[in-house]
């Protein structure tokens, strides 16, 4: 008891990392698709809130083939903790930011000749060739050239001495909601790799498919994957038939109990009001824990594996619930996301509450809630 208090500090809201679920989704997906096929997993922003080192150690130990994350700065951290796998940059690069790929030898995703040229420069100035994956836009209008400008951009690009082609890949915008945009985006990314083909232009490692492409779509799986979402344990989408098993789980304890009148105004708005005298508990999270606001009077918490309710606005720093003529004890433990008995509460369900996404749930758990691993 004495280890996690020193882990959680003074005040009892924390997160749980289960690393052994994290191998198990990362062998589910494996089955997937055929064992010539690379793996690189996303760890951008904070490993989706699974905390990037921790999960990006495991992942390594596990045989990882890339690791992607979303700016020069995170792929920084994983090497200055000893992370040494290929690392590829998704998000856009500065022609004046390029120093430190060299410096901490990250792969950049090139998606215009003038970064290209930026990056041929400097490497001609090294010495050394530098590895990029170029990334086509077949259809999610973000970062990428067009699909039909994308031949004569690659064979420029080709052309230059210091820039090694490694890579190529593009990203679906609907694989969740559209089976005919994804199934052309496909198509499209299929035949530019035939066209380059044809063009002696063969580029080793050719990738598409984030976690719902990896498990709807094996026409998307090329010869490396990209998985984020499914990683952790959460679902791209409802009903699909893989067994997966969420990674992270949020809890709190009990701080403060009391009883109250009926009809007594909780929180701010007086947005609930008891329906009978009742005991009210104040539990320490709020929307500065990356808890939304939203799920005011919404969400549901768990205690001794019962569901009760968020009651009245979620706070700042607390969140208030209402468990009637229930007894707890401060200190009791609350789950807010994950299990306890037999019951259970998705980052699914509260994205579902709140009108948004379960990536946006588990990625907005914010710094102030410490991260316990267990393996
Ligand atoms: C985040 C991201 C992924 C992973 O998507 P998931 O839906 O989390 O699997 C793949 N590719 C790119 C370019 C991304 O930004």
């Amino acid at each position: 008891m004495k280890e996690a208090t020193n882990k959680i500090g003074f005040r009892p809201t924390w997160a749980e990392i289960n690393l052994t679920n994290l191998t198990h989704n990362f062998k589910q997906l494996k089955k997937l698709f055929s064992p010539e096929i690379k793996m690189m997993v996303c760890v951008k922003a904070d490993a989706y809130g699974h905390g990037l080192i921790t999960t990006s150690t495991k992942l390594a130990a596990l045989g990882v083939d890339y690791l992607a994350v979303a700016s020069i700065d995170e792929g920084i951290s994983l090497r200055q903790n000893y992370i040494k796998v290929p690392v590829l940059v998704l998000g856009m690069i500065l022609e004046d930011h390029i120093r430190p790929l060299f410096k901490y030898n990250l792969i950049p995703a090139v998606p215009s000749e003038s970064l290209a040229l930026a990056l041929n420069k400097e490497a001609c100035r090294k010495g050394k060739p530098v590895k990029v994956h170029l990334k086509i836009d077949t259809g999610m209008g973000r970062l990428g050239v067009l699909a039909k400008n994308a031949p004569s951009f690659i064979k420029k690009i080709n052309k230059l001495k210091f820039i090694d082609i490694e890579g190529i890949f593009t990203h679906l915008a609907c694989a969740d909601s559209n089976m005919y945009v994804t199934s052309d985006q496909i198509r499209i990314f299929n035949r530019l790799i035939t066209e380059l083909n044809k063009e002696k232009i063969n580029i080793k490692l050719i990738h598409a498919a984030n976690s719902m492409g990896v498990i709807g779509y094996k026409k998307s799986h090329f010869n490396m994957v990209r998985p984020g979402l499914a990683i952790y344990g959460l679902y791209p989408k409802q009903g699909l038939k893989i067994k997966l098993k969420p990674v992270l789980s949020l809890k709190t304890r009990v701080v403060y109990s009391k009883r109250v009148p009926c009809g007594y105004g909780i929180s701010y708005g007086h947005t609930y009001k008891t329906s009978k005298a009742s005991t009210i508990l104040t539990l320490p999270i709020g929307y500065g824990d990356g808890y939304p606001r939203i799920l005011s009077n919404k969400a549901p918490v768990l205690i001794r594996g019962r569901r009760y309710k968020v009651s009245g606005r979620v706070c700042m720093d607390h969140i208030m619930v209402d468990v009637g003529n229930h007894k707890f004890p401060i200190g009791e433990e609350v789950v807010l996301i994950g299990s306890q008995g037999k019951e259970k509460i998705s980052a699914a369900e509260l994205a579902y509450l709140g009108n948004t996404i379960s990536y946006e749930i588990v990625c907005g758990i914010g710094s102030r809630v410490p991260r316990i691993y267990s393996n």
